[in-house]
């Protein structure tokens, strides 16, 4: 028997240290992020860095040759669920969306050139990347319907197209672009990835879209959405990341273990909100008592860490499966917890905001900040309906429809078979009688 919940004493020492870390040194920085602007921020979080680096947890998705610490997705899974507290704690510790999944791209599919130029560059923080998939006009749950075009030219990829939602293009230096390079082929061979340096003649960011999160516009910090247009933007053939045609195979292999980082992370803020929920429900009194002894707030208090607790055990066996079977074997496990982890994020947030009533609706807490994060984790990597989708037929693939259209368990016909099968017996205990 392999089941084992433990985690090794070195390996907890670490998350211990993080966890501090997290609260002490960046949770402060929250709080005046926007007196400090981009530069300030990034000057307040550059003496961090080093510390993680020499606590060796610096890029800890990647393999040690390039730079990372190889940790696997179990261990990777319990630091995001620490580092998810803070939407600041992944900048310090390099792995960050999307440059933690482009990172991983690139060293999956990279040409040694790509990586010299692009990898390490990112790996260092000398470098930013952006992911440039969605389109406007066609539905990103759908990417086989994707318009975005790269033509072969005269040795140069001519990129002609519209995107939105690529999270920090504006500050990109570079943006990974799926385009179809192959319209004829195999709906999921028709696209491929390309690297496209942001700087680029005809590469236009048009703006930073305004969201729920975020919503005045804000052009050109980090945690920004853009729209795109490409307008025969030329690259070398060189560009090419990955084999032509490849790019949906390799947006999988990238959105996996993205999955479970980001569902652990949404247990970092689900357990930050929990915090709030119990500590408030001590302290405010209404009706004669605590708001902790009203049996609808200890329901949510119990409800949420039944969630939690179950969110984490299967983002965690995920990660396990993906670490023991490798990525395609866990497909079915890490659909179930895109759309469950999700579901589990708003709702403790929403109940930790309840409890707080007016104060919790306020800037005063994070919880608004939360709520507003937490809507969009039911749509980017794919919105809950199309995960449930996905999960729905892998199972139903296991079943078949009984060729009679008589349901399985029917019992007049089970009971039919049973009185066959058992009829010598039948027949003795009735003339017993
Ligand atoms: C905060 C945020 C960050 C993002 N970052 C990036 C990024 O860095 N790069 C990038 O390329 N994209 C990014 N996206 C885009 C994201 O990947 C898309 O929003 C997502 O894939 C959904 O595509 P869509 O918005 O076009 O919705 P659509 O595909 O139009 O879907 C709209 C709705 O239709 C319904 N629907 C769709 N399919 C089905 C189905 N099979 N069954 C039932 N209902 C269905 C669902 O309710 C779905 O929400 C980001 C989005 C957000 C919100």
């Amino acid at each position: 028997m392999a089941w084992d919940f433990s985690t090794e004493p070195e390996f907890q020492e670490q998350l211990d240290w993080m966890r501090e870390f997290v609260r002490e040194e960046i949770w402060p920085i929250e709080t005046i992020f926007e007196e400090l602007g981009q530069e300030g921020f990034e000057r307040a979080i550059a003496p961090l860095k080093e510390q993680v680096k020499e606590r060796g947890l610096w890029a800890a998705h990647l393999p040690p040759d390039l730079g990372g610490q190889g940790f696997g997705q179990v261990k990777l899974g319990l630091m995001h669920e620490i580092l998810g507290s803070s939407v600041f704690a992944p900048s310090v510790f390099g792995n960050q969306a999307p440059d933690s999944g482009n990172s991983e791209i690139l060293a999956m599919a990279g040409t040694e050139d790509q990586k010299e130029q692009y990898l390490h560059p990112l790996l260092a923080g000398d470098l930013r990347s952006a992911f440039s998939m969605t389109e406007p006009e066609t539905a990103g749950s759908d990417p086989t319907l994707l318009q975005t075009r790269a033509e072969l030219r005269d040795g140069e990829w001519v990129i002609n197209g519209h995107k939105w939602f690529s999270s920090n293009a504006s500050v990109a230096d570079f943006l990974i672009v799926m385009a179809v390079t192959d319209p004829d082929a195999h709906k999921y061979q028709r696209a491929s990835m390309l690297i496209v340096p942001a700087d680029t003649p005809g590469v236009t960011i048009v703006r930073d879209i305004a969201t729920m999160e975020h919503p005045y516009e804000h052009f050109g910090r980090i945690g920004g959405h853009s729209e795109i247009l490409y307008e025969d933007v030329r690259v070398p053939e060189s560009a090419l990341l990955g084999p032509r045609g490849a790019g949906f195979l390799i947006a999988q292999q990238r959105l996996g273990p993205g999955r479970i980082h980001h569902c652990m992370r949404w247990l970092g803020v689900s357990r930050r909100a929990f915090d709030m929920l119990c500590e408030r429900s001590l302290s405010r009194y209404a009706f004669g008592t605590p708001l902790a002894e009203k049996q609808t707030i200890q329901n949510w208090i119990a409800d949420s860490a039944a969630q939690m607790q179950a969110a984490r055990l299967m983002t965690l066996h995920a990660a396990w499966k993906m670490d023991t079977e490798g990525a395609s074997a866990a497909r079915l496990e890490i659909g179930l917890i895109k759309f469950y982890g999700a579901q589990v994020l708003h709702d403790v947030v929403d109940r930790a905001l309840q409890a707080h009533g007016a104060l919790g609706y306020s800037t005063d807490l994070p919880l608004e900040q939360m709520y507003r994060f937490a809507r969009a984790a039911r749509l980017y990597d794919g919105p809950d309906e199309v995960h449930r989708q996905s999960v729905a037929r892998q199972i139903l693939r296991g079943y078949e429809a009984p060729e009679d259209g008589v349901p399985s368990q029917h019992v007049p016909t089970r009971r039919e078979a049973a009185r066959a099968r058992f009829a010598d017996l039948l027949e003795a205990v009735t003339s017993n009688d």
